[in-house]
């Protein structure tokens, strides 16, 4: 008995490879299957749009994605709701041979892997760490320890993208070892739902019965984003058993978050350690190189190819965050099919990116911050980092200060530049900035030459 279902599954994950997420959620996500009628898979559209769409731009992606499930279903047909009576007797034609397994379907997402992963300066030592740790989890490198590895940097830069090709690197090489990806916001779920479902008198037992039998039967751990144990005293106590169980027992851990361990508020001192116990490898902003390789290799990947100044144009406009870099990238190439074509030029990259542009005159926190630093001659990661230095305490208020006048970020957002710092500490240091420029001249002179910098 063939399961449409998971054809259709297999057919959907290749299909979101090799067309952008925009045109995919756009054309694709609407369609359902329906049954298997004469070897063909049978699909229902939402409108007749749609249909003809598919019809008429996807036909040949769609069989080729077919082909390569390796079922005998090779072919399909379209049909919209009105028509779904016609196949009332079909689903007894949907058992055919040969018969096969339904796949178990994989936690880890087939677009994200070291192949598809480009690396420059600012990752490579993130990549480098990930793929050692896929081929060979818990082993100890000479004096190198790589348990745990610990990925950290701003968010859209890679993290989640290295752990699935940690993932589907085992899945393919060392499928016999048990690899569990847990995002920490799962972790707090089940923990908060877990410990409600726990009489009281039996909490303290609970947290070392239910998660620690869990997640300590497992090969591989990945827990990501674990920022988000700050202010969890009871969660960030499991854990930590968690962490010695698997430990001790020589298994993998890795671990993301968008800071490194010491910059995490409220983490218990003896889970810190742990963290920074083995190989902390950051993923940094990408330079223009490559951010202009990485559009690259997403339109190879979707067999498209656009002009170099329309890459560069787009490159230039996202420059700390690769998850919106691909948007602008999605965008661009929706504005371009809507012309009637797969080559954008320049003006159709202004137009689709007018409203998502996130620099006015051309400017953004970057460039701020690199104007601060060289005017006061510290580096981005002392202004970033806790040093207390004199010049360094003024450059960091300084610059919160013109980030928040200039771009109007959230404090948030501000925060997350510096370090992960809160947000009370961001208004602090610009409200601070801003009496310091009308009590005293100096102050005044120094903001006014970096906005000259800046020309703003
Ligand atoms: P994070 O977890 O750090 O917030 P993600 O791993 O989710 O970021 O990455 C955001 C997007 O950017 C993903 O679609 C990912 O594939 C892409 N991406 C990030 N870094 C790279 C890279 N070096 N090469 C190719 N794609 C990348
Ligand atoms: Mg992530």
């Amino acid at each position: 008995m063939i399961d449409y279902n998971v054809i259709w599954h297999e057919v959907c994950s290749d299909l979101s490879i090799k067309i952008s997420s925009v045109l995919y959620s756009l054309w694709i996500e609407g369609l359902k299957p329906l049954c298997i009628s004469n070897n063909a898979l049978i699909i229902v559209a939402p409108s007749r749009n749609v249909r003809d769409t598919i019809y008429k731009s996807y036909t040949e992606q769609i069989r080729d994605a077919l082909v390569s499930t390796k079922s005998p279903i090779t072919d399909f047909d379209v049909i919209v709701a009105d028509q779904i009576h016609l196949y009332d007797n079909a689903s007894s034609e949907a058992e055919l041979e040969p018969v096969v397994a339904e796949p178990v379907p994989s936690q880890f997402l087939s677009r994200y892997t070291f192949s598809n992963f480009i690396v420059g300066d600012s990752n490579k030592l993130a990549f480098h760490a990930a793929q050692t740790v896929a081929q060979k989890p818990g082993s100890v490198e000479g004096i190198l320890s790589f348990n745990p590895l610990f990925i950290y940097g701003g968010v859209g830069l890679g993290k989640t993208h290295l752990l699935h090709s940690i993932g589907n690197y085992l899945e393919t090489y060392s499928s016999h070892l048990k690899v569990s990806y847990l995002p920490t916001e799962k972790l707090t779920t089940e923990y908060f739902e877990a410990l409600n479902n726990t009489s009281s008198s039996d909490k303290n037992a609970f947290k070392f019965r239910d998660f620690r039998d869990k997640y300590t039967n497992i090969d591989v751990l990945m827990l990501d984003d674990v920022q988000f144990l700050q202010k969890k005293t009871g969660l960030q106590e499991v854990v930590f058993h968690i962490f010695n169980d698997l430990y001790q027992a020589g298994k993998q851990i890795i671990l993301t978050s968008d800071r490194p361990p010491c910059e995490i508020p409220t983490l218990a001192d003896r889970l810190r350690s742990r963290f920074e116990g083995g190989l902390l490898a950051d993923v940094g902003c990408p330079n223009l190189e490559l951010r202009v390789a990485i559009i690259k290799k997403k339109l190879a990947l979707q067999k498209l190819n656009i002009e170099d100044d329309v890459i560069f144009y787009l490159a230039e406009q996202f420059d700390n965050n690769i998850r919106e870099l691909e948007g602008g990238l999605s965008k661009v190439m929706l504005f371009a099919s809507l012309t009637g074509t797969n080559c954008p030029t320049i003006e159709t990259a202004k137009a689709a990116l007018k409203n998502s542009n996130p620099k006015p005159n051309g400017l953004d926190s970057t460039a701020i911050i690199n104007a601060v630093c060289s005017y006061f001659n510290v580096s981005n990661a002392d202004i970033i980092s806790k040093k207390k230095t004199k010049d360094v305490v003024e450059a960091r208020k300084i610059a919160i200060y013109l980030i928040y006048d200039i771009l109007a970020l959230p404090l948030v957002n501000i925060g997350q530049l510096f370090g992960g710092r809160d947000h009370a500490t961001i208004i602090y240091s610009r409200d601070k900035t801003v009496s310091s420029i009308k009590e005293n001249k100096d102050v005044a002179r120094k903001v006014k030459d970096i906005r000259q910098m800046l020309s703003t």
